[in-house]
């Protein structure tokens, strides 16, 4: 026998019945964007590799290892494109609206769900193929629209049933701001160099804020220690922060303020903020973003501020399924019993008109064509291991009535007793099937 392949470290197969979890939650979080007015875009997987480099920063750890990036084939003139696998897709979506001009007649609210690619170590929480939803507000100022932001990823945690999460946040202020806390950072840095680790030594002097958000435990206490970007904010700063903390003190949503969250791309600025549990061991933040007004300017377009989040899904069901919320999930309403292959043409018939009035059902078929199609016991397991309520016995008898019998499956389903319907009526009694 051939080897048997498998899949690439790091990227998993989602497969029934996990997908399901999938697919509900992708609708929960469809028919709630809706009703905030966010609008789906989606931008390709593929894109230049200055695009990640300009917009998350040369300096982070995404840019510096984490990028699936290769050149492309030489085209006809002899040019090879530098291309990577998007790891993240803000970068893509401000591309994309300054590219297509999207901010011409105002600001705009957009949603995307889809996998990013890093390659990071892969254990819990962390996968080499990811994947995010995320909600953009591009061309608002307003600390509204944070609040906004911050409360639809509320709304949709209520909707899902997801209550162990608790909001930190920060504000990480303009950059003259940001230069004024960098040069007492470096100042407090330089005097503790013996305690940083190598990373950090590197990126001393081309990025001492990512610094601030290390995972090495061993630099806790130096981090914590260190001058606090807060302590820099001036007036405006402040007043953009303060109207976002009592927007979500009037909506009841808890915050904590956490003045060491820097998050881990460099185009945010003011409002930052991320989702956390502490149920899910080290990988325990489930939603994160904030503010990012210079990234439309930077990546070649008129200037426009914007603010937006992204939450992991695997993250997000593994803390679904810690906490025992599970969806239902899917069954056939019924499953169709077919004693002889003769009937099929007729039985085909039938079930797509069942289908048309929206019943849902699974046909009974045998995995081999040489073994006919099974006896009507073993056809009756797999209807009961389907989940169906009902059985529609498309039997010699019933057909000779052109009727199928309509037997109920499982206790409670109305009176148990099996009816004869018409097959040529099957618009008509089929809706009485369907699950309430
Ligand atoms: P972390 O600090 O956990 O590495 P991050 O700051 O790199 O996260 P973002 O780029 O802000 O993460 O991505 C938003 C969300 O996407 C994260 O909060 C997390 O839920 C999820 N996420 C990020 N990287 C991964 C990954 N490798 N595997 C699974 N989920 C991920
Ligand atoms: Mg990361």
């Amino acid at each position: 026998m051939a080897d048997k392949l498998s899949a690439v470290k790091g990227m998993n197969d989602i497969l029934p019945p996990e997908s399901a979890r999938w697919e509900w939650l992708e609708g929960q979080v469809r028919s709630l964007m809706a009703r905030y007015a966010y609008r789906n875009i989606r931008t390709p997987i593929l894109e230049h590799t200055r695009l990640f480099v300009r917009s998350i920063g040369e300096v982070t750890d995404i840019v510096e290892k984490e990028m699936y990036s290769f050149e492309d084939r030489a085209d006809k003139h002899g040019d090879a494109e530098h291309l990577t696998m998007r790891p993240e897709n803000t970068a893509s979506v401000v591309r994309a609206v300054t590219e297509h001009n999207l901010l011409y007649d105002g600001g705009k609210r957009l949603y995307y769900m889809g996998p990013m690619f890093r390659r990071e170590r892969p254990q819990r929480g962390r996968y080499r193929q990811f994947h995010q939803i995320g909600a953009e507000a591009l061309g608002y100022a307003g600390p509204e629209l944070d609040a906004e932001l911050i409360l639809l990823a509320v709304a949709l945690w209520r909707e899902l049933g997801l209550s162990d999460w608790r909001l930190e946040i920060n504000s990480l202020g303009q950059p003259d701001e940001r230069a004024l806390h960098r040069a007492e950072l470096i100042a407090y840095l330089e005097q503790h160099e013996a305690e940083l680790d190598e990373e950090a030594k590197r990126r001393l002097h081309s990025n001492p804020l990512r610094i601030l958000d290390t995972k090495n435990p061993a630099m806790q206490a130096l981090v914590n220690g260190a001058p606090r970007l807060i302590d820099f904010l001036g007036a405006s700063s402040l007043a953009h922060f303060d109207s976002l903390k009592a927007m979500l003190d009037a909506n009841g949503v808890p915050w904590t303020f956490n003045p060491r969250l820097v998050r881990g791309l460099d185009y945010y600025n003011l409002s930052v903020f991320e989702f956390v549990t502490d149920r899910l061991g080290a990988q325990g933040t489930i939603c994160a973003g904030g503010r990012y007004d210079y990234l439309i300017a930077q990546m070649g377009g008129k200037p426009a501020p914007a603010v937006g989040w992204a939450l992991g899904v695997e993250r997000v069901l593994d803390l679904l399924k810690e906490q025992g919320t599970q969806p239902e999930l899917p069954a056939p309403d019924a499953f169709a019993v077919v004693p002889d292959a003769a009937a099929l043409p007729q039985v085909l018939q039938c079930l797509q008109a069942l289908r048309a009035a929206g019943v849902s059902v699974q046909m009974h078929a045998p995995a081999g064509a040489a073994e006919g199609m099974g006896s009507m016991k073993s056809q009756f397991k797999r209807a009961d291991a389907s989940g169906a309520r009902y059985a529609l016995i498309f039997g010699e008898a019933e057909l000779a009535q052109a009727s199928v019998a309509v037997k109920p499956l499982r206790a409670g389903a109305e009176a148990a007793a099996q009816v004869l319907q018409p097959l040529a009526d099957a618009g008509a009694w089929g809706p009485g099937l369907r699950q309430m």
